[in-house]
């Protein structure tokens, strides 16, 4: 059986206060739930956000990290350091990383390398514009971004990766893909993942859906044979509205 999953990123949301508050917030409203539930805080409250989770089940997990394992990279974070706070899974590819600071597919391939090469899990996200759905061109699109990211990979790699279809007009927008577009585009993922890999392979991977997934959306988005889990924006900042859709799940 596949993992459920709803991960939360907070992007660059939140100081030291405002992470140590919601956390225990989340920690003390947090449900029985068989759903894993992740949060990404920014890098420089991760350590402090470990230690604020260490009694519950919540994962802290990282919004992105550099593919060298260290060296002059101002700036940057490696896997190693997020390793040493205790920071087993990070997202690459999130939309805004590849629209704002340039991460191409080939850099993001690099990533994902590095990631697997310290064991660390890889939340990794993709998704179409609104210009290519408008043209019909999202499953190109879609299965392009799966092959340059993550073709490359042994089929034993795959127990790391857990996949986030976020087509970039829903994020942050309001406006969510439907749950049958959502459960169209998934099931498209798992075929392609199958083709490519094996059916067992397809299965098994996690495929969680993204964009401006609220509480009263996330049940129906849930529902859907091959959505398992969100990754959550803007919805996450807040206690009541992340709790609201961990129970959705
Ligand atoms: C995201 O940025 O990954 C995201 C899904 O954001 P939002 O839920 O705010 O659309």
């Amino acid at each position: 059986m596949r993992s459920k999953i709803v991960a939360g990123n907070w992007k660059m949301n939140k100081t030291l206060t405002e992470t140590n508050t919601l956390l225990a917030e989340l920690t003390g409203k947090l449900p029985d739930t068989d759903a894993e539930v992740m949060v990404a805080p920014t890098f420089v409250n991760l350590a402090a956000a470990v230690q604020d989770v260490k009694s519950s089940s919540i994962e802290v997990i990282a919004q992105n990290m550099h593919f060298a394992e260290n060296g002059a990279y101002t700036g940057e974070i490696s896997a190693d350091m997020l390793l040493d706070i205790g920071v087993n899974t990070v997202i690459i590819g999130h939309s805004e990383r590849r629209a704002y600071f340039g991460e191409t597919d080939e850099i993001l391939s690099k990533k994902i390398i590095s990631a697997l090469d310290k064991n660390l899990r890889v939340v990794f996200c993709f998704g179409e514009e609104l210009e290519d759905r408008k043209s019909d061109n999202h499953f190109n699109v879609v299965s392009n971004q799966l092959k340059n990211g993550l073709f490359n990979l042994k089929p034993e790699a795959w127990t790391k990766i857990v996949l986030a279809y976020e087509p970039v007009w829903a994020i942050g927008t309001g406006e969510t893909a439907s749950p049958e577009q959502a459960q169209e585009m998934h099931s498209f993922i798992r075929k392609t993942i199958a083709n490519e890999y094996t059916t067992k392979i397809a299965e098994a991977v996690s495929i969680l859906y993204g964009g401006s997934v609220k509480p009263a959306n996330a049940k129906e988005i849930f529902s859907k044979v091959d959505v398992d889990g969100g990754l959550i924006g803007g919805a996450a900042l807040n206690a009541d509205d992340f709790i609201a859709i961990i129970k959705a799940i």
